[in-house]
């Protein structure tokens, strides 16, 4: 099968009966654009830019953030590209950024929050990903919004900032990483034009397990009918006002997953560049009528164990 997926990994991932699911790729560095669409990525769904601040002894220049985004750019072809703000913060300091200690980093000023400390941080961003943008597909989300406020300080400074530059086809979005946020993802789908769901995060708040402790690993299952709710929730509101859905998180390359997450709707997945054409071969396979109704017997599951039974047996 590795060998098939490989040589078909520039074909669309569609279901036996017809769905298609838009598979990209997720980045940590500019670097790795190319060998991503190589792979058959059908854009970039998460471009994670800690990698443009994280490198450097001080915050890098409007130019210098532009030249890096652009490199991006001109591996794509024209696809799309996801760029996520800066999730710095709690576990992943800026060394240039001295900040206070915290007992517990990933429930502390990260991601958005960090941004609403220092704007100036994230509208330099702003402005730089637009104008590398040019009349690229661009897509910007937030990363750890957990409160409307932190959408709507996202949103009018990017409002805005869009007003002054213009750039022609750029929407707004934002991860959905906190469950505040698929709880109340009817309200923040009115604004938002797409939610990537980041299943680690996700989980690790769900489930109050440490994402990076492995004796929590088994507890720490995306596959989690709770998670799985809360990922349900979020396609629904999105899917009523007519916004697309992605996850980024690893759960969107684990071949059990799949089905189960292609059962409750998503519209894309983005992974690991060379994940990227098993992830379409095993698209391939499922047919969308049966993984519908796996999604609907993992949300009544008692446990992440259970839905991986169920999730085993043929679909
Ligand atoms: C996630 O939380 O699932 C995610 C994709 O973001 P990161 O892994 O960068 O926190
Ligand atoms: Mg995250």
């Amino acid at each position: 099968l590795a060998w098939q997926a490989w040589e078909q990994r520039m074909q669309p991932a569609i279901t036996t009966d017809g769905y298609r699911l838009e598979v990209g790729a997720n980045l940590g560095d500019a670097g790795q654009a190319a060998e991503a669409m190589a792979g058959g990525a059908e854009g970039v769904g998460l471009l994670r830019t800690e990698f443009a601040f994280m490198g450097h002894s001080q915050l890098p220049a409007i130019q210098q953030q532009i030249e890096e985004y652009q490199h991006v750019f001109s591996a794509l072809g024209g696809r799309p590209l996801v760029a996520r703000t800066l999730d710095a913060g709690g576990d992943k300091p800026l060394s240039y950024w001295l900040r206070p200690k915290e007992d517990n980093p990933f429930l502390g000023v990260r991601g958005i929050r960090l941004c609403m400390q220092q704007p100036e941080l994230l509208e330099t961003q702003l402005r730089a990903l637009l104008a590398a943008a040019g009349d690229q597909p661009l897509r910007i989300m937030f990363p750890m919004v957990a409160d409307w406020s932190e959408w709507r300080f996202g949103k009018e400074m990017f409002d805005r900032i869009q007003a002054d530059i213009q750039a022609p086809d750029v929407q707004l979005g934002m991860m959905v990483e906190v469950p505040s946020a698929a709880l109340n993802a009817r309200q923040f789908a009115r604004e938002a034009d797409f939610f990537s769901i980041g299943t680690n995060d996700l989980t690790q708040y769900t489930l109050a397990a440490d994402r990076g402790n492995g004796e929590l690993a088994a507890l720490s299952d995306g596959l989690h009918p709770a998670v799985l709710r809360l990922i349900a929730m979020t396609v629904e509101a999105a899917h009523a006002e007519g916004k697309w859905v992605g996850v980024c998180g690893e759960l969107g390359a684990d071949p059990q997953a799949l089905p189960v997450l292609l059962g409750l709707g998503i519209d894309e997945v983005s992974v690991s560049p060379k994940r990227i054409p098993l992830v379409k071969a095993r698209v391939r396979e499922l047919s969308l009528a049966k993984c519908k109704q796996l999604a609907g017997r993992a949300l009544e599951a008692s446990c992440a164990g259970a839905v991986r039974i169920l999730a085993g047996e043929k679909q």
